[in-house]
């Protein structure tokens, strides 16, 4: 048996006036993933626990049929993973995203989607300016990813300042609102703040950022620390599931996911992690990995994206892009293989009215060997709110999908 999963990140979403009162899952022309729903099983799944933030890191490890609630630790560590970075028992990761605040204000969490030339040259002199002795014994390490999104790593020598009470908050869901009552708090968070602050001084004048400002770019205007955690333990897919299992992502995230549950990363050229991404490419290099793999997982960033940035156009574009490039395609290569199934849903909710991830069941639909129909006549959330197949433990879904 061959196993397909596509992932259009936060896709599930409320029917929009913009969009005739239509949801962009409905709204979208998707021929592909409504034949899945009239020949498959639409549910819905909760893949985020109401103790945990709704997002990706969480949502995923539910989705890859993991509970979150056995072992998130926390976002950062998944992204240092796929960074080929390595954390020390008493380690701990912190997400660093270059942001813009403005008038004290979230303008923008991506500092303007700042390209990775820029990006690391500032993470490079932060490192310079705020990183090695942290004053406490321990180290601290600043390392840049991939555009906005770098990691700080708190070497510990003692016993580290953060502990699982240390609070912060994600950027990307404070947009456009002040940050003052949004700072870290808790054990280590001075440490957090005092970084964060200083980080203005070495960037306000940086002459990265007055070339940005001069091409009319957003100028990444200070480090948002976040996401923090340590080293998760996780079975291996394989001893868990019995599959072995390739990840198709331009997200540091969901490939660290994939990377610690043992799964081969692939690497698509052209994959932005953005909705100019380019979906035919992840398409033929999901078709291709089956070949080799008992699982191919493609996870598309694009309609989350779309959602942050309140474009409901943009999130219907991106998951009719999705339908014909990706779900196509992996639909017609899987019976090559004999036996086959294939899932599709979202990780979170990212209603585009708040534009910000939200808890909540998401849509899915099951389709294959060995699925008997429902009578279901699309994929969108109306559907499946009103299906019987419901898993309020999203981690329940993968079982079913493989049995
Ligand atoms: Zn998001």
């Amino acid at each position: 048996m061959k196993y397909a999963i596509v992932i259009p990140d936060g896709c599930a979403d409320e029917p929009q006036d913009s969009l005739g009162g239509k949801t962009p899952l409905q709204a979208a022309h998707k021929p592909n993933m409504d034949r899945l729903a009239r020949v498959g099983i639409v549910g819905r799944a909760n893949n985020v626990p109401a103790s945990l933030t709704p997002a990706s890191d969480v949502a995923t490890l539910s989705l890859f049929g993991y509970d979150p609630l056995e072992v998130y630790t926390g976002r950062a560590p998944l992204e240092t993973a796929a960074m080929g970075l390595n954390l020390g028992p008493e380690d701990w990761a912190i997400r660093c995203n270059l942001v813009t605040v403005e008038n004290e204000k979230m303008r923008d969490f991506t500092a303007g989607h700042i390209n990775n030339a820029d990006g690391r040259g500032l993470i490079l002199d932060v490192q310079e300016k705020l990183g090695g002795p942290a004053g406490d014994g321990g180290r601290l390490e600043f390392h840049p990813g991939v555009s906005y999104r770098n990691i700080l790593i708190y070497r510990a020598a003692g016993k580290p300042p953060f502990t699982v009470q240390t609070r912060t908050q994600p950027p990307h869901d404070i947009p456009d609102q002040p940050i003052a009552g949004h700072l870290p708090q808790g054990p280590g968070s001075d440490l957090l703040q005092g970084l964060m602050q200083r980080s203005r001084e070495v960037l306000g004048a940086h002459p990265v950022n007055q070339a940005r400002r001069q091409r009319g770019e957003r100028p990444a205007t200070q480090i948002w620390l976040w996401g923090q955690g340590r080293a998760p333990h996780m079975r291996p897919f394989a001893e868990v599931y019995g599959k072995g299992g390739a990840i198709i992502s331009a997200v540091d995230l969901v490939r660290g996911v994939g990377i610690l549950l043992g799964w081969t990363r692939i690497d698509v050229p052209g994959a932005t992690g953005y909705l100019d991404t380019d979906f035919a490419a992840k398409g033929r290099y999901a078709v291709e990995a089956l070949q080799k793999h008992d699982l191919v997982c493609v996870h598309v960033e694009a309609p989350d994206e779309a959602s942050h940035e309140g474009k409901a156009d943009a999130k219907v574009r991106a998951l009719e892009e999705i339908d014909r490039h990706i779900v196509g395609p992996l639909v017609e290569a899987l019976p090559k293989y004999g036996d086959w199934r294939i899932f599709v849903s979202p990780d979170h909710r990212t209603p585009l009215r708040t534009r910000a991830h939200a808890h909540g069941a998401v849509p899915f639909v099951l389709a294959g060997t060995g699925i008997n129909p429902a009578g279901q006549a699309a994929y969108d959330e109306m559907v499946a709110a009103a299906s019987p197949l419901v898993f309020d433990r999203g981690h329940e879904l993968m079982r079913r999908f493989l049995e």
